[in-house]
Order: C-alpha cells, then sequence, then structure tokens
C-alpha cells in the first residue's frame, strides 16, 4: 500500500503520528511527513489515514 500527504490541508493535530508513528511524523513546520510511503499493511495505517480530521491523508493499495 502506498501513502501520501497532502501538507497544505494538514493542521498538524498529530493523530496520525499517535496512531502509527512509524509511518507519520508531525515535522517542525506543523506539518504531516510521510516517513514510510509505502508501509506494510496496517490497521494502525488505515486508521490513522481515515480518522485524519482534515482528509490531508490518502491510500493507495
Ligand atoms: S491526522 Fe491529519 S491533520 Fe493531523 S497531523 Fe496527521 S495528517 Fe495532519
Amino acid at each position: 500500500m502506498r501513502v501520501t500527504a497532502d501538507r497544505e490541508r494538514c493542521v498538524g493535530s498529530g493523530q496520525c503520528e499517535l496512531l502509527a508513528p512509524e509511518v507519520f511524523e508531525v515535522d517542525d513546520d506543523g506539518a504531516v511527513r510521510v516517513l514510510q510511503p509505502e508501509p506494510d499493511d496496517d490497521a494502525a495505517v488505515r486508521d490513522a489515514v481515515q480518522q485524519c480530521p482534515t482528509g490531508a491523508l490518502s491510500l493507495e493499495g
């Protein structure tokens, strides 16, 4: 699976980082950075994408 982030839409809530810290990190600019663009299929990663409050995260596969 492949994860992408729209940093313009991210508000830096940090929810994705809490759910899947190996894949997402809120950087010093207060916007998400994808640490692993092609992570192993993982329920926590899917949850993080679905629960982003601004819909900044997308998933393919
Ligand atoms: S959950 Fe969404 S808005 Fe919050 S830090 Fe992650 S990508 Fe940004």
